[in-house]
């Protein structure tokens, strides 16, 4: 008995012995990584330079992407471009076996956003889109994190692989979508993301899930005053069909958001117009419940056909799933947040900052760009915000993200003080700010599996028996949702 024991407590005094060695390499690992980051910054500060000055839309991204696949082949990446039928998606993979950690990378700008990186509006001449959204940022900080991820795997302290992967049109293109949907993510352990933002924390909040259509109407064009009773006007479907809709409001779920725009209304007022077509987005914290208002939406579309005598169809072009959270990889994440630490802005910033502040309605607090917000009790819930694909990866694999105050206090995505943010050196030091926290996280990720697993078991318990189905059905990437 007496033996048993001290063989036990022996047992227990190198199974500790074992960690606190680990949490040694681990922490002088995690300190060279954010030493290394640092030296490299400004090599991928005119990465994410060039990347907002392209400032390709969703599934046009080809000089982005391809500068993103040049960096990581020069670093020994092997990768793989034009994947899931996306000619700007790529996955560039290092290393070998398992553990497999996935960083996820975006890269598109959105339409009819062109501004300077200056704290005042003004656009760029002759350029429509802009970087509202900072994915010019996101996808050079996941390929630094690999980068620096890789660097330990040469020296023999890594054990795995990791991977970019190269997600295009995030920005209502649900590229994402299409490499879960085809099944590329089926050997990752765990998935890593951030996201762009005014503040520092791990990202716990719920992200709605949503599905967008284009409703196309064909009517009969005609003289609009000499035979306007020969025309049949498919603008008045696409109005009806609006109406409709806002009636429909007061009869939905108080988290629902829908929104649209008329993409287009006719060509002169004096040609009662033959085509109309509007783009929709329904958005619900619950998949169930945007699929049943999705279906409702499609009714008053028939409706409108019907009493204008116009005829009707439409294409679903992008669709999420919400956003899991995961407890466990959450924790983890915020004590390698709060190592990597906030933003400090020198001297030029502060000058940036409060010029482009005093745009904004309310006066915001500069210094909590420095500061790291807690991890709430409460996970997955609040105020829903957009939506992502992240969604659905979330959904395939473990998965758990980042925000980071890329983004002067106040300043809210998709807006010109977000563009000009995302290329100064408040944008660069919040990018880093991600690349650091995820390459530190993969570090604990790749060193102990038992946090993989604990992950894992998680995971199953929120999926349930839910099969996975994309909510864009079987379509094809809308390469062309763009145009
Ligand atoms: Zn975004």
């Amino acid at each position: 008995m007496l033996a048993k024991l001290i063989t036990a407590c022996g047992l227990i005094i190198t199974l500790s012995l074992n960690t606190s060695l680990l949490a040694q390499s681990n922490a002088a690992m995690k300190k060279a990584t954010l030493q290394q980051l640092d030296a490299r910054l400004p090599e991928y500060q005119s990465i994410a330079q060039r990347i907002w000055e392209f400032a390709e839309v969703g599934y046009k991204e080809t000089k982005s992407s391809n500068l993103l696949q040049e960096l990581l082949r020069k670093e020994g990446f092997r990768v793989e471009a034009g994947v899931a039928g996306m000619p700007t998606a790529f996955i560039a993979s290092y290393g070998s076996g398992s553990p497999v950690i996935a960083l996820l990378a975006e890269y598109d700008a959105l339409p009819g956003l062109s501004q300077q990186g200056i704290p005042e509006k003004k656009s760029i001449p002759g350029q429509d889109a802009g970087h509202g959204c900072g994915h010019n940022l996101f996808g050079t900080a996941s390929a630094a994190s690999a980068i620096a991820i890789k660097q330990w795997m040469d020296a023999g302290q890594l054990k795995g692989t990791i991977r970019v992967y190269g997600c295009p049109a995030e920005e209502g293109g649900s590229g994402k979508v299409y490499l879960v949907r085809d099944g590329y993510f089926k050997d990752v352990d765990v998935a890593l993301h951030w996201h762009p933002k005014d503040k520092n924390f791990v990202t716990t909040g719920i992200r709605l899930a949503n599905t967008s259509a284009k409703f196309r109407f064909y009517g009969v064009a005609s003289h609009a005053s000499v035979a306007p009773e020969r025309g049949r006007s498919a603008l008045d479907a696409v109005e009806a069909m609006n109406f409709m809709t806002n009636l429909m409001r007061e009869h939905i779920p108080q988290e629902t958001r829908i929104h649209y725009i008329i993409s287009q209304g006719g060509k002169a007022p004096n040609v009662v117009p033959d085509f109309a077509e509007v783009f929709y987005y329904v958005r619900h914290p619950k998949r169930e419940q945007v699929q049943s208002i999705f279906e409702r939406l499609v009714k008053a579309a028939e409706g409108a056909a019907k009493g204008t005598e116009t005829k009707m169809d439409y294409e679903i072009i992008g669709g999420t799933h919400d956003l899991l959270i995961n407890h466990s990889l959450a924790k983890v994440m915020q004590q390698n947040l709060e190592l990597t630490g906030g933003i400090q802005y020198n001297e030029a910033e502060v000058k940036f900052a409060k010029q482009l502040a005093s745009s904004l309605t309310n006066p915001p607090d500069l210094s909590t760009a420095a500061s790291i917000l807690p991890l709430p009790d409460a996970i997955g819930t609040g105020a829903g915000e957009g939506s992502t694909d992240v969604g659905d990866v979330s959904y395939a694999v473990p998965t758990v993200g980042l925000e980071s105050a890329t983004w002067v206090p106040g300043v809210v995505a998709h807006s010109w003080q977000a563009v000009a943010c995302n290329a100064n050196g408040i944008g660069y030091k919040g990018m880093q700010v991600a690349a650091k926290t995820m390459a530190l996280t993969a570090i604990d990720l790749f060193t102990n599996p038992a946090l993989i697993q604990q992950a894992k078991e998680e995971h199953r318990k929120q999926i349930g028996n839910y099969q996975y189905k994309a909510l864009l059905g079987n379509r094809p990437p809308a390469l062309n949702y763009r145009d």
